[in-house]
C-alpha cells in the first residue's frame, strides 16, 4: 500500500475485523494496551473497539504528553511566567493543562504573563534571538518524539552564545513508563497504585522511529508480554492487534514491527546521539497517575547547564494532587475508562477541562468525548440520554 486512504479502506478493514475474529478463541479474554494517545485517538475516531469481539478489550495507556504532566510542573512554569518575568514558549495543548486551583498558562497570559505559543523548540529560540533584554524559557514536553528537537535548540543557544535562552525540561521515557505500568500489575503490597490486567501491548508509532524497536525487548524477556509496534492508521492498528492475539494464542511474547515502513530495530542513530549530548536521566520523575518511576526522564546535562531553566531560576517543586472528582491517574494506568468519570461530558468537557485526559485529541476523555460518547447513548439504548448531546 502507498497512499494513506489505503490504510483507511473500509472493506480490507472488514477483512481485518474477520480475520481478528476467527483468531480469538472464545474461552479467554484479551487485555491490549494502545500505550500511545495517537493510537488512542486513532482507536476512538474510526470505531476500532466496534470491530473487535466482545473479549478482545483495548486499554488506553499514558502515552499523551500532556496528559502524563504533573500539576506541580504547570505549577512551576505558571510561576516561572508570572514571579520570574520570564517569556515562557511552549506547544499549544500544554497551554490549557489545568493545573493547581484549576489555572493554566493560557489564564496565566490573561492576566497578563508573557506566555505565548511556539509550533517547534526553535520558534522559541528565534524570540530568544529577537529579544535579548528578556529571558526566555522554552517549556519542553513530551516523549523522545520532541526531544531531539529540544536538544536542537539547546544546542544551536550554545552555538550562537545565547545568554537568554534555557530549556524547562520535562522530557520522559516511554521505555520507564511501560516498565512502571507492568510493575503496577504486580501483586498487592508492592507499594505502588494498582494497574490494568495486560495481556500484550500496541507500541508507540512516533516514538519508535527515534528508539527503534530495541527497547522494548525487555517487556518480552523480563515480563513475557507481545509488544506489536504499529502505526497510526486503522488497518495499522487492526493488522497490530491481529499480531497480537496470534503471539497471545501460541504462548509467545516478542517484540514485532508492523510499522516496518518507519520503524527499525536500531531507531535513528542520529537523533539518539543528539539526544545523549545535551541530556542525562533524572533519577527520579513524577508521573500523572503513575506516581514517581525512577529514572523515567530526561534532564539537561552539565556540558549544556547554561541552557538549564532548573539551574537558571529558584523553582521548587510541590507534588499536588488531581481534582478529587477527576480520574485521570485511573485511566492513566489502565484500569478505569473515561466514562466511568463522572466529571466526564458535564463538568469537563474540551472546552472546560478538569483533568489532562480532556485536553489534547490524544488524551484518553478529550478523544472519547468527540468520538465515543453517542456509542455510549446507542449501547445503553433509548432510556439514558448521551452526555452532553
Ligand atoms: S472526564 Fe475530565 S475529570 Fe474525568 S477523568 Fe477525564 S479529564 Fe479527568
Amino acid at each position: 500500500m502507498k497512499y494513506v486512504d489505503e490504510f483507511r479502506d473500509g472493506t480490507l478493514a472488514c477483512g481485518l475485523a474477520r480475520a481478528i475474529a476467527a483468531e480469538v478463541r472464545p474461552s479467554r479474554d484479551y487485555h491490549l494496551m494502545e500505550f500511545c494517545g495517537g493510537h488512542t485517538h486513532a482507536v476512538s475516531r474510526y470505531g476500532i473497539q466496534d470491530l473487535l469481539p466482545p473479549n478482545v478489550r483495548l486499554i488506553h495507556g499514558p502515552g499523551c504528553p500532556v496528559c502524563v504532566l504533573p500539576i506541580g510542573r504547570i505549577d512551576s512554569a505558571i510561576a516561572l511566567a508570572q514571579e520570574h518575568d520570564v517569556i515562557l514558549c511552549t506547544y499549544g495543548d500544554v497551554l490549557r493543562v489545568p493545573a493547581s486551583e484549576r489555572r493554566s498558562l493560557l489564564q496565566a497570559k490573561a492576566a497578563g504573563a508573557d506566555v505565548r505559543m511556539v509550533y517547534s523548540s526553535l520558534d522559541a529560540l528565534r524570540i530568544a534571538q529577537e529579544t535579548p533584554d528578556r529571558e526566555v524559557v522554552f517549556f519542553a514536553i513530551g516523549f523522545e518524539t520532541t526531544t531531539p528537537p529540544t536538544a536542537a535548540a539547546v544546542r544551536q543557544a550554545k552555538a550562537l552564545g545565547l545568554k537568554n535562552f534555557t530549556a524547562f525540561c520535562n522530557h520522559v521515557l516511554t521505555p520507564a513508563a511501560i516498565r512502571g505500568i507492568l510493575d503496577s500489575t504486580a501483586p498487592e503490597g508492592t507499594g505502588r497504585a494498582k494497574g490494568a490486567r495486560l495481556d500484550g501491548i500496541i507500541g508507540p508509532s512516533h516514538v519508535s522511529t527515534v528508539i527503534g524497536s530495541r527497547p522494548y525487548e525487555f517487556v518480552a524477556e523480563q515480563y513475557q508480554r507481545p509488544v506489536v509496534i504499529a502505526g497510526f492508521e486503522p488497518l495499522d492498528v487492526m493488522q497490530s492487534i491481529f499480531m497480537l492475539i496470534r503471539q497471545i494464542n501460541a504462548g509467545r511474547a516478542e517484540v514485532e514491527n508492523e510499522f516496518t515502513r518507519a520503524v527499525n530495530r536500531d531507531g535513528n542513530h542520529k537523533a539518539q546521539t543528539l539526544v545523549a549530548e545535551v541530556f542525562d536521566l533524572r533519577p527520579a520523575f513524577e508521573w500523572r497517575g503513575l506516581g514517581v518511576i525512577p529514572y523515567s526522564a530526561l534532564c539537561i546535562n552539565a556540558a549544556y547547564g547554561d541552557f538549564d531553566t532548573e539551574r537558571r531560576f529558584p523553582i521548587p517543586y510541590r507534588a499536588v494532587a488531581d481534582h478529587k472528582g477527576c480520574e485521570c491517574g485511573a485511566i492513566l494506568r489502565g484500569v478505569k475508562k473515561p466514562q466511568d468519570c463522572r466529571l466526564f461530558g458535564t463538568a469537563c468537557i474540551p472546552e472546560n477541562p478538569v483533568g489532562s485526559c480532556m485536553v489534547s485529541s490524544e488524551g484518553a476523555c478529550a478523544a472519547h468525548y468527540t468520538y465515543g460518547r453517542y456509542r455510549d447513548y446507542r449501547d445503553a439504548g433509548p432510556t439514558r440520554k448521551a452526555v452532553n448531546d
